[in-house]
């Protein structure tokens, strides 16, 4: 009997990437490379990348971040493992709430899915006050690979008055 793959096995996923510790660029590129190189993680899209002034805990370096869109096989808990042991890998050790990181990665969205577990909260709750995740993210929602009603929803959420300052583009996708 042949395998019967479910169609909805492959879902869209909408993470978020930040550093501000270390050579930031260097390990959010790490980063996308070490997601890509997952056999159950493809990487579709990144948006430019951008500098944001830290949230919550000010008295830090100025972040870089971007939105990476993936679609994974994982199931979200074990997509969050495997993102924590790639942070990890980049040498982050936790201290504090909104301390400073040499990478963060946060799953935003999963598909259309909602989790709300002690270890996951998706959609991340704290997106759309976010203009560190709102600017990119609406970068990868114009991508090809985005369009269709999946995310049409989130296009619509991104159009409304979100918070937009205090993020300045810092390189462009190429
Ligand atoms: P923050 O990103 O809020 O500064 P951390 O990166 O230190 O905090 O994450 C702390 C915990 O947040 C993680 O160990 C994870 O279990 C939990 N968490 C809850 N929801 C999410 C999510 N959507 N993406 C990533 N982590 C999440
Ligand atoms: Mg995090």
């Amino acid at each position: 009997m042949p395998t019967i793959q479910k169609a909805d096995s492959r879902q869209q996923v909408l993470l978020g990437l930040g550093a501000n510790v270390g050579d930031r660029w260097a390990n959010l590129r790490r980063a996308i490379q070490d997601l890509a190189a997952r056999r159950e993680i493809t990487v579709l899209t990144r948006s430019s990348v951008y500098e944001s002034e830290p949230a919550g805990y000010a008295d830090q370096p100025r972040f870089l971040n971007l939105v990476v869109g993936v679609e994974t096989v994982l199931a979200p808990e074990e997509l969050l493992a495997a993102t924590l042991e790639i942070e990890r890998g980049l040498g982050r050790v936790r201290s504090f709430a909104n301390a400073p990181r040499t990478l963060d990665i946060d799953i935003l969205f999963f598909g259309n899915r909602s989790v709300n577990t002690e270890r996951l909260q998706v959609p991340h709750p704290h997106f759309a006050e976010r203009p560190f995740v709102v600017v990119p993210m609406d970068e990868v929602l114009r991508h090809p690979a985005f369009q269709g009603p999946l995310w049409d929803p989130l296009r619509a959420t991104l159009k409304t008055d979100l918070p937009r300052s205090g993020v300045w583009l810092w390189e462009e996708q190429e």
